[in-house]
């Protein structure tokens, strides 16, 4: 069974790339040949009004890969494979516009499975996601794609110059304004050394570019996608300290009036946050502020004793 989650990981994983990089997803179905999963609703409306986010009672499982087109990667899954049990058991939080949540707990908790929701890259079996206080599900997916921005901890650049990469985000942004993106993600010293600037080519045949530096670019594109929510998933994970340094300062510059929610090992990036979750197997066990959490002596405060006893 574990064969078959390949494809469709990299599948979600393909799109959230792409949501970064502002590439349309219908146009990648097409180059794939696959039939998307999730369609646009026929009374589907564009985002409107302040990006606040809600999940309530949210239940999800992975779709069996018997029943997902993928044929044309995998062979389906033989019958009585299918003992899918729920990722999410009953999510529910709402995040305010501006505000900043925080979603901790150990890997498989499900917490990646949370931000794939909120961009409608599944359907939930049951509850409600909803953005600006609309079910994503009567959302046309292009505007949740303008509106939702991803930085992971694997920053994806075309082989192409940095330029080019930076208008994938903003096609008519200005010179001006992509020295400007580069600045506040603490990139612009790096283009500015280099000999080609921002001609140089970058990705795999192109310039060697450090994690640091091209989660530092994927910030620079998100500053120029300016979108409403942000989703930052382990951004500065695999990071040496000094990079973490400057990525954390960009990702603090690109957090600004955004609602944000943030995944992180390091409970240090999170204690600021309005609200933490502690995410476990699907269900958040423990919720409220740093101080709140750590007064109540939960599992948040042992996780927090242990990290700072390293
Ligand atoms: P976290 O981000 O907290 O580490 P995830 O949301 O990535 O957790 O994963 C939650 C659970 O869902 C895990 O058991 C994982 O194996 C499973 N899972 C994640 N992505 C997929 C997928 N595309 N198809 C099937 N199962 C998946
Ligand atoms: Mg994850």
């Amino acid at each position: 069974l574990a064969r078959l989650y390949g494809p469709l990981m990299q599948l979600s994983n393909l799109r959230v790339d792409i949501m970064s990089a502002l590439v349309s997803f219908e146009r990648v179905f097409e180059v794939l040949d696959l039939e998307p999963l999730i369609v646009d609703a026929p009374d589907a409306r564009p985002v409107s009004g302040p990006p606040s986010v809600a999940f309530r009672d949210v239940w999800f499982t992975y779709p069996d890969a018997a029943t997902v087109s993928l044929e044309s990667l995998e062979p389906t899954a033989a019958a009585g494979e299918s003992a899918n049990t729920p990722v999410l058991r009953g999510i529910s939080f709402q995040a305010e516009p501006g505000q900043t949540v925080a979603l901790v707990g150990p890997s498989g908790a499900g917490k990646t499975t949370i931000t794939h929701l909120l961009a409608r890259l599944y359907d939930v079996d049951s509850g409600v996601v909803e953005i600006a206080g609309e079910d994503v599900r009567r959302l046309t997916l292009a505007s949740l794609q303008d509106e939702i921005g991803y930085v992971t901890q694997d920053a994806h650049l075309f082989h192409d110059t940095i330029e080019a990469n930076l208008r994938y985000a903003k096609p008519t942004a200005t010179v001006e304004e992509l020295w400007g993106a580069l600045d506040a993600a603490q990139i612009a010293g790096l283009v500015r050394r280099l000999p080609d600037g921002l001609g140089t080519v970058v990705g795999e045949r192109g310039y060697r570019l450090s994690g640091g530096e091209r989660q530092r670019f994927a910030i620079a594109r998100l500053l120029l996608k300016a979108p409403p929510i942000l989703v930052l998933d382990e951004a500065t994970a695999h990071l040496d300290s000094e990079s973490e340094t400057l990525v954390q300062r960009a990702l603090d510059t690109a957090r600004a009036g955004r609602t944000a929610i943030v995944i992180a090992h390091r409970l240090s990036t999170v204690r600021h946050a309005d609200q933490i979750l502690v995410v476990e197997a699907g269900r958040v066990v423990e919720r409220g502020t740093h101080a709140q959490l750590l007064d109540a002596g939960g599992a948040y405060a042992t996780l927090y004793a242990t990290q700072f006893s390293d």
